[in-house]
């Protein structure tokens, strides 16, 4: 074969990944190759397959981390090996870890040296722990009373799915009050019909992930005292801050939603969402340590040390951790002011055209909260295409702009999100926004000029 003579006659050196052995199939799907290959050119054929998912930076549906500092791939990068459990053989990585808790429980307004807490892989798990302590405490409280306690709930409003996941897992029922028609998350009024002596907990969400507004967690905590004056049932608030909590201290400085609250017992918050962490890491902080019941700490004396542990996982990478303390030093409060500041600017002037587009009609527009936006059709009934459509159609021009029903009693109303992170800047959405006229345009043409809305442009 005079084409295997050639290659042979070629030194290594030379050779090219798309024309070595690996590179002339398809990657194998089902079964480990019996033999290795070129490192570059697997490496190169892999990243050709990646490039196949959708563009982070077009991604303006998820809360999380997409864009990052070259500190922090090289942070990333040499914590390869540096495993969070590990507490003894990496111990400033875990001194690091209080480092953020310490610093967070600062931010969120915990009386000095009291708090309590720990990094998990996001917020999902810092509910799972949350949720589990607040199940501890309440049972512990109804076997004092020599009370039943197999039966908890925990009530809240439209929670994330976690909440959902950690009712199931843990055998927990969810009281998720039904959204009232022109809210966009539980309004206070609406406790006392779904609390009761099983209610191990009432979750406020800052930063509903549906609309991207806050629960009003002052208003909340004084219906639960007085729900307390008048029945005695004393039900503690837990916050769940995955995108508020790295926005609020910034954006809305004077709004009181954290630790300052007395009733607030514990507060969750997703490190690589506005935390600006790499993605897994997430933090979990206890106003004090007897709100974290100590059956649930597991000292185990591992490989020679004594390490205390509240976590699911038990190995764990410690890069995003490291990276998280890295983003809290290198921007500082004013940093992260700055940032957000001009992702709230870019949210609302956002706003501002999708308001003056003619078919939407705004439901968050990016003042007070996140630095989102979230808009429905106004009259979905009459308009010439559904928001479902008009995510199809900005998904050829690569946005990642979801279409999605509210959730429990307004599951009618169809929105549409974007999310304003840091790497999300003005330039692209502009872009997006001219995107986005176009595509209302190109839905619109076609239909007959009687049948479309007399609000669209043409
Ligand atoms: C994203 C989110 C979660 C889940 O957080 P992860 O960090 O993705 O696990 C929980 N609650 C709210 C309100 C969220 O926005």
């Amino acid at each position: 074969m005079a084409l295997h003579k050639v290659t042979e006659d070629i030194p290594p050196a030379f050779e090219d990944v798309y024309s070595t052995d690996v590179s002339e199939s398809g990657l194998p799907r089902h079964r480990m190759p019996d033999t290795p290959s070129d490192p570059r050119a697997v490496c190169a054929l892999i990243l050709d397959e990646l490039a196949l998912d959708g563009n982070s930076s077009q991604n303006l549906a998820t809360f999380c981390t997409t864009w990052a500092e070259p500190e922090v791939h090289k942070l990333m990068d040499v914590c390869l090996d540096k495993n969070m459990v590990d507490k003894d053989e990496y111990p400033q990585t875990a001194e690091i870890e209080s480092r953020c808790v310490r610093i967070l429980s600062d931010l969120w307004h915990c009386p000095s040296g009291q708090a309590t807490g720990c990094s998990t892989t996001g917020s999902s798990e810092a509910a799972m722990l949350a949720g589990l302590a607040l199940k501890r405490l309440w049972r512990a409280r109804r076997q004092a009373l020599g009370k039943p306690a197999d039966r908890p709930n925990l009530v809240c409003g439209p929670v994330q799915v976690c909440w959902e996941k950690f009712a199931r897992y843990f055998d927990v029922e969810l009281r998720q009050v039904p959204l009232e028609a022109d809210a966009t998350g539980l309004r206070p009024h609406q406790l006392r019909d779904h609390v009761d002596e099983n209610t191990i907990g009432v979750v406020g969400i800052l930063g509903v992930t549906f609309t991207c507004d806050y629960e009003p967690v002052v208003e909340l905590a004084a219906e639960l005292d007085a729900i307390e004056a008048d029945t005695g049932l004393d039900i503690p608030l837990h916050i769940d801050a995955a995108s508020g909590g790295f926005i609020a201290p910034f954006l809305q400085p004077d709004l009181v939603w954290d630790f300052q609250v007395d009733r607030v017992v514990s507060i969750n918050a997703s490190g690589h969402k506005y935390g600006m962490a790499p993605l897994g890491v997430g933090w979990v902080v206890w106003r004090s340590a007897d709100r974290l019941p100590e059956e649930l700490v597991f000292r185990v004396d591992y490989l020679g040390g004594d390490m205390p542990t509240f976590a699911l996982n038990f190995s764990r990478p410690g890069g995003a951790i490291v990276a998280q303390y890295y983003s809290l030093l290198r921007l500082g409060r004013a940093g992260y002011a700055k940032v957000y500041g001009a992702c709230a600017a870019t949210a609302q002037y956002l706003a501002g055209e999708i308001a003056g587009m003619g078919p939407f009609t705004l439901l968050y527009d990016g003042h007070g909260a996140l630095p989102a936006v979230s808009w429905t059709l106004t009259e979905p009934d009459r308009a010439p295409f559904s928001l479902y459509e008009l995510t199809d159609r900005l998904r050829t021009h690569g946005w990642q702009v979801p279409a999605y029903p509210l959730p429990g009693g307004r599951a009618d109303t169809v929105v549409q999100r974007v999310l304003v992170r840091h790497g999300i800047g003005r330039d692209k959405v502009m872009l997006l926004a001219r995107d986005i006229r176009t595509s209302v345009s190109h839905l619109t043409s076609g239909v007959p000029a009687e049948a479309a809305h007399p609000g669209f442009h043409h």
